[in-house]
């Protein structure tokens, strides 16, 4: 535990919406640097800019609220120590997550991304026509699926993904990770069908970015490669038949 207080710079990518010009601003903090990046914007919200909006709530990492860009890496915030982000006199910037919609400050409309895991919770084929996913009910029931539990939906993987990043239509890591979850063990056909497509589990570029940042231990690069395996397996089904391709 550390009583010393540190001297640092709070540097804040300000926006009002996506089409606004960006702009930082920097505010001076003296904090404890056992003390974490959000009770930093936190004071900065207190004491300096009562104007800067940001998302928290349960600052113990089970919302997935408070995710944001320090120092150009996906965190989130609440369980990020000052100490292992900057040093005493230095730089801390904080940006919005990336690949979503700017509402304003740090806060980034995620209702796309909600939208996407439901659909995977609750399986349809998915087609994309003109850039947009498009989904039809295959009848799979309630019971048939399980929730992906780790998952806190913070939105750090899409953030990171570089494909996500280009292309909006990519269904992206956290639903991927949901469907390998939620429909594999039970339906690895259906599962199978729903990523089996080019804004599905063969966008992924395998650059793993997601893994790397996700602070629930996720892996939705390893599940989104799983998944492949998976189609593959069932094509191969599919093409010789199951007992052939047992054999
Ligand atoms: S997979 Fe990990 S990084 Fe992605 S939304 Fe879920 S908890 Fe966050």
């Amino acid at each position: 535990m550390t009583t010393r207080l540190w001297k640092i710079t709070i540097r804040i990518r300000r926006q009002r919406g996506t089409e606004a010009v960006p702009t930082w601003q920097d505010f001076p903090l003296e904090i404890n640097p056992d003390e974490t990046v959000l009770d930093a914007v936190e004071r900065v919200w207190a004491f300096h800019d009562r104007s800067l909006t940001f998302r928290h709530a349960c600052h113990h990492s089970t919302c997935g609220a408070c995710g944001m860009r320090v120092n150009n890496i996906e965190k989130l915030t609440c369980i990020t120590p000052i100490h292992s982000v900057t040093h005493n006199n230095g730089i801390i910037k904080i940006e919005p997550l990336r690949n979503f919609p700017i509402i304003s400050d740090l806060v980034v409309d995620m209702s796309r991304f909600f939208i996407d895991l439901e659909n995977m919770r609750a399986p349809q084929v998915i087609t994309n026509k003109q850039g947009r996913l498009e989904y039809e009910s295959i009848g799979v029931t309630e019971s048939d699926l399980e929730r992906l539990a780790d998952c806190i939906e913070c939105g750090l993987c899409v953030s990171a993904c570089p494909v996500a990043a280009t292309d909006p239509s990519y269904m992206g890591p956290a639903s991927l990770a949901g469907l390998q979850l939620s429909l594999t063990a039970k339906l690895p056909d259906i599962s199978a069908r729903l990523a089996d497509n080019q804004a599905g589990a063969w966008r992924c570029h395998s650059a793993f970015e997601c893994s790397a940042v996700c602070p629930s231990n996720v892996e939705p690069g390893y599940r989104i490669m799983d998944l492949r395996k998976k189609i593959m397996r069932e094509k191969f089904f599919q093409w010789f038949g199951k007992k052939e391709a047992k054999a």
